[in-house]
């Protein structure tokens, strides 16, 4: 064990799955949602966030990869991990459905305080991450991009790609949006993740 993995997470409990807007809880506990690219390392970041070893795997299990997964926080608020995208299999219409139902659910929750993006640092900003980020910026929801296995990089990549990165996002039009480099594997921008959420619920 490193000494990361004593770092106290925001811990969570698996709440309940949905299929959309429809069946999502009905309650006004505030949510961040966390989103991202099939294997950029989403249900990574929400273990290292709460500190779980396991968490996520509950969004994993064979059913559930297409639902919404809520997780309590002990101390009050709400993570929800939304499907990821960008399944090299998946045909054309059901990534057009997977975007409406998202977009909707952005639309339309108003409980919901922000979006955590999951981008992997080494291909970060593709075009469904660039999508989300204008999805956000049109409904002023704030939004807190992170470049996940930054461990991956050497330091000066890692710089590169935090400015790079920060271009990218000050080149949408004005709205809440922060950048982190992260690693869910050494506990990276763990603290500043946990941080924006706490001040987001
Ligand atoms: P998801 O599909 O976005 O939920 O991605 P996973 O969390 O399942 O991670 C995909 C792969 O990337 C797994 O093999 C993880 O071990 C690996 N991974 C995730 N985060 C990191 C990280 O910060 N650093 C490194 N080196 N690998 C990571």
């Amino acid at each position: 064990m490193n000494s990361d993995d004593r770092t106290p997470g925001l811990s969570a409990s698996f709440l309940t799955s949905a299929s959309g807007p429809k069946d999502a809880p009905r309650d006004e506990v505030p949510e961040v949602a966390f989103i991202g690219r099939s294997n950029a390392g989403k249900s990574s970041v929400l273990n290292r966030i709460t500190g779980a070893r396991n968490l996520a795997r509950t969004s994993k299990t064979p059913g559930r990869t297409r639902l919404f997964n809520y997780f309590d926080l002990a101390r009050g608020g709400r993570l929800v991990d939304l499907p990821g995208y960008g399944y090299a299999k998946v045909p054309k219409q059901v990534s057009d459905a997977w975007q409406r139902r998202i977009a909707s659910y952005l639309e339309n929750r108003t409980q919901l305080r922000g979006l955590v993006l999951v981008m992997d640092a080494r291909h970060p900003f593709r075009d469904l991450d660039l999508a989300m980020i204008q999805g956000c910026t049109q409904i002023s929801l704030p939004l807190l991009a992170l470049l996940n296995k930054s461990d991956k990089l050497s330091k000066n990549d890692r710089l590169n790609g935090l400015r790079k990165g920060r271009e990218i996002l000050a080149s949408f039009s004005e709205s809440e949006r922060e950048l982190v480099g992260f690693s869910a594997r050494s506990g990276e921008g763990a603290d500043q993740a946990r941080d924006w959420i706490l001040q987001h619920l």
